[in-house]
């Protein structure tokens, strides 16, 4: 495989980083600390009017054809900044389904304002007891004259408070093999019987459960085939694997732990980078980060050479939320008591910013796929050991 990015993934990076020194003000940062949305309208909107909201899409589409070492830069970037992206990033996946399996009326109504900034989609697949296999889903959507009525419970949909539709996957078959009997809507999230209610998660990020209480809903709503909800999943999953970031959280902790390390004073005035144990945390730290990016690198590459990077994203979500969990606990534990001293409180090293890492490097072992799911995928996939199954 060839690890250099090629000069058009190098030239987005730089322009992505020239946007978010102009865009990204520290008021929006300490906005995202305070409430844990992942999502910020004006930079959302300054993000639209780029047009990489359509960035994925073939030009075919109206898009820019940006492949996915564009867009692992472009994600990159946003987190090496801390910058919030769940928004942009759904409203990414979101356009190019419907590009793909949408209908007339869906471009019409859902794309150009979801295109400009204006409106977002939440992801509306996990239930309390279908998050890993999310086929098992039992939400039912059942006919009703020309239309359907949704009744269940939606769990972890973030950003459904500020969402116009939720991509809301239901149970239409119960009596066919669990991946058979699913179906897809664009649910707006305006329709009576839908309740929304707030979950705060360890690392401080909002989420939501969403209760659906008969909610009655037109079928021109519906996305893709009925029954057909799995064929969706797939091209949505297409465009989600192994690019769509959350591998480079170790590298702000490491910057945050070593400008702590650099310019802190211990009792006796020596500096805490004096220490060969703190050093040597922050050189294992390194070299985990290191390991991390070249193996995001590689699932990019295969993506970019028109595969799957289905086994490839696994090792990679695994190797870098799991060392990122490791270090932080190091290097929290190499601060003492002020470990635990949270943002905004006096005297918190890096402002807090270790603390917060601490508790939010757990939950990237389980968003977007536990690390267990991830070890049976390589298990199975790369391993050929039996299925767990
Ligand atoms: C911050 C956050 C944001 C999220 N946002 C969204 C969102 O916007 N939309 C959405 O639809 N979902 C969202 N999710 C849900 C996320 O995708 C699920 O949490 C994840 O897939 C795990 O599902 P679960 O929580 O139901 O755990 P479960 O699947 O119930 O798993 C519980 C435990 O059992 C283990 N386990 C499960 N199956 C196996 C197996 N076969 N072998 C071995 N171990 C197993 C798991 O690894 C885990 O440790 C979000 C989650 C988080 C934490």
């Amino acid at each position: 495989m060839d690890f250099d990015p090629s000069p058009a993934a190098q030239e987005f990076r730089a322009e992505v980083r020239a946007f978010l020194e102009r865009h990204f003000t520290p008021e929006m940062a300490e906005r995202v600390h305070r409430t844990g949305q992942m999502h910020d309208w004006e930079l959302h909107r300054a993000f639209a009017e780029q047009g990489w909201i359509s960035a994925a899409l073939p030009p075919s589409m109206g898009g820019q054809g940006r492949g996915p070492e564009e867009l692992a830069a472009l994600f990159q970037e946003f987190e090496f900044a801390g910058a919030p992206y769940d928004g942009m990033s759904i409203s990414m996946l979101g356009v190019a389904v419907i590009a793909q399996v949408g209908t007339d009326f869906h471009r019409r109504e859902i794309v150009p304002k979801v295109m400009a900034g204006d409106a977002l989609l939440c992801l509306g697949y996990s239930e309390p007891g279908a998050g890993s296999d999310v086929a098992a889903c039992t939400t039912r959507a059942e006919r009703d004259g020309e239309g359907w009525v949704v009744h269940g419970q939606k769990m972890w949909t973030s950003l459904a408070e500020c969402s116009e539709w939720s991509i809301l996957l239901t149970r239409t078959n119960p009596d066919v093999a669990k991946h058979r009997g699913l179906t897809f809507f664009l649910c707006p999230m305006n329709l009576p019987g839908i309740e929304i209610q707030e979950i705060e998660t360890l690392g401080g990020k909002r989420t939501n459960a969403v209760y659906l209480d008969n909610v009655r809903i037109g079928d021109e709503w519906r996305l893709g085939e009925v029954d057909g909800g799995w064929d969706v999943m797939r091209v949505a999953l297409a465009y989600e694997r192994g690019v769509m970031g959350g591998m480079s959280d170790g590298v702000r902790l490491l910057e945050a732990a070593r400008s702590w390390a650099e310019s802190s004073r211990r009792p006796d005035g020596s500096r805490p980078l004096d220490d060969p144990a703190v050093r040597e945390r922050l050189a294992r730290t390194a070299i985990h980060n290191e390991v991390a990016d070249l193996l995001g690198a590689r699932a990019v590459w295969v993506a970019a050479s028109g595969d799957l990077p289905g086994l490839e994203g696994s090792q990679a979500k695994l190797f870098a939320t799991e060392t990122y969990t490791r270090a932080s606990e190091w290097l929290c534990d190499m601060l003492g008591p002020e470990g635990a001293l949270q943002h905004g409180v006096p005297g918190a090293p890096a402002d807090g910013f270790l603390e917060k890492s601490f508790r939010n490097a757990t939950v990237t072992t389980i968003a977007g796929g536990t690390s267990e799911i991830q070890r049976n995928n390589i298990a199975e996939r790369l391993l050929g050991l039996p299925r767990a199954r």
